[in-house]
C-alpha cells in the first residue's frame, strides 16, 4: 500500500502499540492511509490553517492532516493507549502536533490554536452529534472555526443535510443548515474500518456561513427546534402548547398554519418562528 510519510504503516503501528480497538471508546479505526489524505483533502486548504482534531486514535487522520499541510494540528485524545504512538507522528512533524490527552466535551481546544481554525474528526457518533451542536450553536456568529469535516454514521449525516418533508429532517438539519453550508462529500462501506461497524458512514462537511441565513436568537431556535420534533407527528399548536398561551397567535404571524407539523416547515419558516415566540 502506498504511503503518505515515513511513519510505519497503521497496521504495524497498532501491532507495537498493541492498540487493540475498545468498543466503549466507539474505536473503528481508518487504516488506509490514502483515505486519511482523502478524507483531509475534503477540509479544504489546510496551507496557514490551525486543525482541531478530536479522537486521533491511532493517527491515521493526523498523518492525512499533516500530509496535507496543515500549519498545526491539535489533537485530543481521551485514550492513554494511543498517546505513544501520536508522539511518534509529533517527532515526524516537529512543532506541528500538539496532543491533549482528555474528554473532548470538556476540554477549550481556544487557548491553543490561531486563526484561522478548522475541525476535522472522525469521532464515536454520540460524541459527534453532541460536539456538533455545541459548534453550532454558539450565542454569537460567526464562531470560532470556518469549516467542520466530520464522519458520522450515514444515518446522521443525511439528518445534517435532509430538506423539509423528508424523515431525516429534523434539529439537525435546522441547527446546521441555518448559519452553515452543509454536504456529503464522501461515502464510506464498514469495510473501511477496523473493526468494520455494524452501519456504513459517510463525511459531512460544513463551511460556516458569514452571517445565518435569516435572523433568529440561537436558544431561542432551538428550544422551538427542539419542541417541534419532539413530538413530530402532533400538530405544531399541541406540540408547542407549552410554549405560550396564544402560541396559535404567533404561529400565524410567522406565517405557519397551526395545523402543520414540524417536518412540514422550512428553515425560514422556525426562524420566523423563533422572532415570533422571542417578541415577547
Ligand atoms: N481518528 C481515528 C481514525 O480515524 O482511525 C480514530 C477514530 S475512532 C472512530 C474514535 C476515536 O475517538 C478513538 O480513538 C477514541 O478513543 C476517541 N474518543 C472517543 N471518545 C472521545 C472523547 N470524548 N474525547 C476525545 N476522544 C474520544
Amino acid at each position: 500500500m502506498a504511503t503518505i510519510d515515513s511513519l510505519p504503516p497503521l497496521r504495524d503501528v497498532i501491532a507495537t502499540h498493541d492498540l487493540k480497538a475498545r468498543k466503549s471508546l466507539g474505536q473503528n479505526f481508518l487504516l488506509d492511509l490514502n483515505l486519511t489524505a482523502k478524507i483531509a483533502r475534503q477540509a479544504g486548504d489546510l496551507t496557514d490553517v490551525d486543525v482541531l482534531e478530536i479522537g486521533p486514535g491511532p493517527g491515521g487522520l493526523t498523518r492525512g492532516l499533516l500530509s496535507e499541510g496543515a500549519r498545526k494540528v491539535l489533537a485530543i485524545e481521551k485514550d492513554a493507549r494511543c498517546l505513544p504512538a501520536l508522539d511518534e507522528i509529533a517527532a515526524a512533524y516537529p512543532g506541528r502536533l500538539q496532543i491533549i490527552e482528555g474528554d473532548a466535551l470538556d476540554i477549550d481546544p481556544l487557548e491553543h490554536l490561531r486563526a484561522p481554525i478548522r475541525v476535522a474528526a472522525n469521532l464515536p457518533y454520540n460524541v459527534g452529534t453532541e460536539l456538533l451542536v455545541r459548534w453550532l450553536t454558539p450565542p454569537d456568529w460567526p464562531p470560532f472555526w470556518q469549516s467542520l469535516t466530520l464522519m458520522f454514521q450515514r444515518e446522521v449525516a443525511e439528518r445534517i443535510v435532509a430538506v423539509p418533508g423528508s424523515k431525516a429532517y429534523g434539529r439537525l438539519a435546522l441547527l446546521a443548515q441555518w448559519r452553515a453550508d452543509a454536504n456529503i462529500v464522501l461515502s464510506l462501506t464498514p469495510e473501511a474500518f477496523t473493526p468494520p461497524p455494524k452501519v456504513s458512514s459517510a463525511v459531512v462537511h460544513l463551511t460556516a456561513l458569514p452571517a445565518p441565513r435569516f435572523e433568529a436568537d440561537a436558544l431561542v431556535l432551538n428550544r422551538v427546534v427542539a419542541a417541534a420534533f419532539n413530538q413530530r407527528r402532533k400538530m405544531l399548536r399541541s406540540a408547542l402548547k407549552g410554549f405560550a398561551p396564544d402560541i396559535e397567535d404567533r404561529l400565524h404571524a410567522a406565517g405557519i398554519k397551526p395545523t402543520e407539523r414540524a417536518e412540514q416547515v422550512s428553515l425560514e419558516g422556525f426562524c420566523a418562528l423563533a422572532r415570533a415566540v422571542a417578541a415577547g
